[in-house]
């Protein structure tokens, strides 16, 4: 049984990936002075910060210019800017004379481990939040304030707050019935999987998926494996580009949130149906030239290695020892093939973060929309009936409510600014007497 921490905090961070990160950065800088500081605390169930380990593949670039960064958008004057990152790594001009808005996935790792190291909260690792709820003492009056159970390494811990800011981050897919192993990998989950294999037993592997990941774990393999067939199950006809072209870029912008929330529903479907191919099961344009290009070489060199099976998806998956035996339909003769690989990776995507879960009890205070959906208001809150005066907010899983940026960092700076401004609002409404709880 863990112990209650003396008071509440005035925000408990759930996760601490790219989105919490930059609400500390923001929540440091609203701090007019010691008095007015938001005591804030921040979990996370990873041993250490880390931001996609698994997918930090050798020269795999950013799809955000590095503008985009923990706080750039919302305060260029941070100490928390990559460019100060750069300056105090001593690479600015080496960066400059680089003349690229898009850094490796490595380097954008190592500015989010610095930014990191320097936030003056506390971030608890290895510390798994498994529910937020009310008090039990509260059933007989006003609740005081919100009760967070976190696992930690020592042992189950309760803590109390008045907001709760879930950003618990996208949850890897896979296709119905297919289950992980040490063969049968999610991208996730990637480097690790494949670091525990002998290369040498991977003779003949396989990819499956449309979109960035997959095409890049596809290049991965060809590279690494120079001795294996490696192939491609790609369920379109063949790696579609993603549009990064300045007026689609916009969707991107801090201001197409609030045409998106503002919108009608048929201006919110628009965004969807025009610029989904901005971001989802789409390709950098670099990287699917680059896989041509080998596949061609392979072609005129009469050696082909690189397989892509277009128009191809995956029926079943069963493990035979150290092999997976996969049923591939293909839509482009109508024919059902068995194949054997020695690794099958699933480069399937990812759901939506999705904090019902967590929230247990609290759901039946949460407002829900026509189709279950949660109402989220402007500055992430969940909207939520009177009983419940706390200030439950999502970075993710608001892609209904905020639209394209929900689960990316390029409106990461703005929209933890308005989060903390809203808490910060919030409290002084509290303070003055006009607020009953949050
Ligand atoms: C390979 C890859 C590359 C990407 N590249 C880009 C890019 O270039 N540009 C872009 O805009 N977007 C990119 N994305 C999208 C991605 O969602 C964002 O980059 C980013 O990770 C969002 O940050 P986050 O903090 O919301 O989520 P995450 O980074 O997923 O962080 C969530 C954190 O919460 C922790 N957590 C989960 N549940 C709990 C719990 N119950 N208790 C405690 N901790 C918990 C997790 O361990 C994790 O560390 C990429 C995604 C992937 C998969």
């Amino acid at each position: 049984m863990g112990t209650h921490e003396p008071d509440p905090y005035d925000v408990v961070g759930i996760g601490f990936g790219p989105s919490n990160l930059s609400l500390a950065v923001a929540l440091e800088e609203q701090q007019a002075s010691p008095s007015s500081r938001i005591e804030a605390t921040f979990f996370e169930r990873q041993a250490e910060f880390g931001w996609h380990r698994n997918m930090l593949l050798p020269g795999a670039t950013m799809q955000i210019s590095f503008l985009k960064d923990l706080a750039t958008f919302r305060n260029p004057a941070s100490r928390f800017t990559f460019i100060t990152y750069l300056h105090e790594a001593g690479r600015l001009a080496q960066f400059v004379n680089n003349q690229d808005f898009f850094p490796t996935r490595q380097e954008f790792h190592q500015y989010l481990e610095w930014a990191a190291a320097r936030i003056d909260y506390d971030v608890s690792f290895g510390s798994e939040v498994t529910t937020v709820r009310l008090p039990e003492s509260a059933g007989s009056g006003e609740p005081e304030h919100l009760e967070i159970e976190v696992g930690t390494p020592s042992g189950r811990k309760l803590v109390r707050t008045r907001n709760v800011v879930i950003s618990t981050g996208l949850v890897p897919r896979m296709p119905e019935g297919v289950e992980r192993g040490d063969r049968v990998w999610h991208s996730s989950e990637f480097l690790t999987r494949f670091a525990a294999l002998n290369p040498a037993d991977l003779k003949n592997v396989a990819v499956v998926g449309a979109g960035q990941s997959a095409a890049e774990i596809a290049g991965f393999l060809h590279d690494a494996l120079p001795h294996a067939q490696v192939s491609a199950v790609v369920p379109s006809y063949g790696y579609s580009i993603a549009d990064d072209t300045p007026f689609a870029n916009q969707v991107f912008d801090p201001a197409a949130v609030d045409d998106y929330h503002f919108g009608t529903a048929q201006a919110k479907d628009a965004f969807w149906r025009y610029h989904k191919n901005t971001n989802y099961s789409v390709v950098d344009d670099e990287v699917i030239r680059d896989l041509f290009r080998r596949s061609y070489e392979e072609e005129v060199r009469g050696a082909k290695r690189l397989h892509l099976l277009n128009l191809t998806r995956v029926a079943s998956v069963d493990r035979a020892g150290d092999a997976v035996k996969v049923t591939l339909d293909s839509l482009l003769d109508a024919e059902r093939r068995e194949v054997t690989f020695d690794a099958l990776v699933f480069a399937t995507g990812y759901d939506t973060m999705e904090p019902t879960t967590l929230l247990g009890d609290l759901n039946r205070y949460c407002l829900r929309d026509e189709a279950g959906r949660l109402v989220v208001e402007r500055d992430y809150r969940i909207a939520t009936t009177p009983e419940l005066p706390f200030g439950i907010y999502l970075q993710g899983g608001t892609e209904h409510s905020h639209g394209l940026t929900s689960s990316l960092l390029s409106n990461l700076a703005v929209r933890s600014g308005e989060i903390a401004d809203s808490i910060v609002y919030r409290r002084s409404q509290r303070e003055l007497g006009t607020l009953t709880v949050g």
